[in-house]
């Protein structure tokens, strides 16, 4: 791979992705097969005045075995130090950096029993770090980078190990906007303001209703709270802004926690707890999910969505056209990171507190009051827009909008 384009890769997470300031600290989540990246994602952060960068690897294999053949006293706590190391670091405000790279079935046949259980002890233990990430207390961002498991799950016909890793990397550069002689910079900001601006737009209409119509099934009504915003882009902490994911296609809110009625298809597969659910459809009734099918691992889905109380409501609204750059690749990408921002998609679980006006100030129970999905240990988006997708809004002074026609924005 291109060493040019790596590095300024590596740079434009470090520099726009956290936007990591002098004397802070960062963080970096990322499987050993990723290493070579690490270490260029390490010197692009001191380089830009970090005071120490900490690594937590993974690894598919070990986490295979992990799971399938640990102790099974092991799934129902998270150890205190894993928690400590965390909160202690984002208390001193440390850029969190995360590589989304896994084979999409490692846990294949892993019990569903244990995953629930280990997703039950890391959303309690590590409630104040996740908090904090959710709430932009601290700069967060997920971006990938190839592996061979997951490249040749994308590639399927192409035998060469590392040429399935090269295509990936040539389309995840096209994802992120990285070009040999290009400005990735640059082009970041432009793409972002560009996307802040339909977040405005929708912001300004203050729906109180839109309504998603297509022809998979999908019927829905979803009704929005008040003074909720729509976002895209950039997020804030401390008045700094940073980049949470990369690629971001997206302009997302958070819809009214009881107000969600109707059935939900998903357009595209869903790579969820290592394993792939196909077919997904949800009937809702005021905003709980009541009914849940799947072609494939049904069970693994309805696992995840009865963690909690939370998780059986939706947290996430979010627009992506149609004819957007990732959805024009034609590629099922196995990876929510690319999935997600080719796709309409919503997610189960708990919302993004800023999607209310001021949320990131607010308690958990000014959250709940203001009507989003306040609290959940989990948040899983899941992928339904299609060509042909139509949403109409209703504001709340009664105008009928449209908003989404033929699977792209109307407004
Ligand atoms: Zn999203
Ligand atoms: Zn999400």
């Amino acid at each position: 791979m291109n060493a040019k384009m790596l590095w300024q890769y590596a740079r434009l997470v470090v520099e726009v992705g956290i936007n990591v300031q002098k004397g802070q600290p960062v963080m970096i989540n990322c499987p050993v097969d990723c290493a070579p990246f690490a270490r260029m994602l390490t010197t692009a952060a001191y380089d830009a005045g970090a005071s120490d960068v900490h690594i937590n690897w993974r690894d598919d294999y070990c986490a295979r075995q992990h799971w399938l053949k640990a102790d099974d006293s092991v799934f129902d706590s998270v150890y205190p130090w894993e928690v400590l190391k965390r909160t202690e670091l984002a208390k001193k405000g440390v850029g969190s950096i995360s590589i989304a790279a896994s084979d999409p079935e490692n846990l294949k046949g892993v019990d569903p029993d244990r995953l629930r259980r280990a997703n039950t002890a890391s959303g309690r233990d590590l409630k104040e770090f996740s908090r904090m990430l959710m709430s932009n207390a601290i700069p967060w961002c997920v971006v990938s980078v190839p592996i061979v498991s997951w490249a040749k799950k994308v590639f399927p016909e192409v035998e060469d190990d590392e040429a399935a890793v090269e295509m990936l990397w040539d389309e995840i550069f096209k994802a992120v906007r990285i070009t040999e002689d290009g400005d990735a910079v640059a082009e970041w900001r432009a793409h972002c303001e560009r996307i802040e601006g339909y977040a405005r737009r929708m912001t300004e209409y203050d729906f109180a209703e839109l309504h998603y119509r297509n022809s998979i099934g999908t019927d829905l009504t979803v009704k929005m709270p008040e003074n909720h915003m729509w976002l895209a882009g950039g997020d804030y902490c401390n008045g700094i802004k940073f980049v949470a994911n990369m690629p971001t296609e997206e302009v997302f809110s958070a819809p009214l926690k009881n107000g969600v009625d109707g059935t939900l298809v998903a357009a595209k597969p869903l790579v969820l707890n290592g394993n792939v659910v196909e077919g997904i459809r949800f009937t809702f009734r005021e905003g709980r999910i009541v009914d849940i099918h799947a072609d494939t691992n049904e069970e693994t889905l309805r696992t995840q969505v009865g963690l909690d109380e939370g998780s059986h409501y939706l947290g996430e609204i979010a627009l992506v056209p149609y004819d957007s750059p990732i959805s024009n690749s034609g590629i099922l990408f196995f990876n929510t990171l690319f999935d997600e921002n080719a796709a309409c998609h919503f997610a189960f679980g708990e919302a993004y507190p800023a999607c209310i006006k001021g949320g990131d100030d607010l308690s958990l129970e000014e959250l709940k009051a203001a009507g989003i999905n306040a609290e959940s240990n989990t948040h899983v988006d899941f992928m339904v827009g299609t060509a042909d997708l139509e949403i109409t809004g209703t504001t709340r002074d009664g105008r009928t909008v449209k908003v989404f026609e033929n699977g792209n924005f109307a407004i």
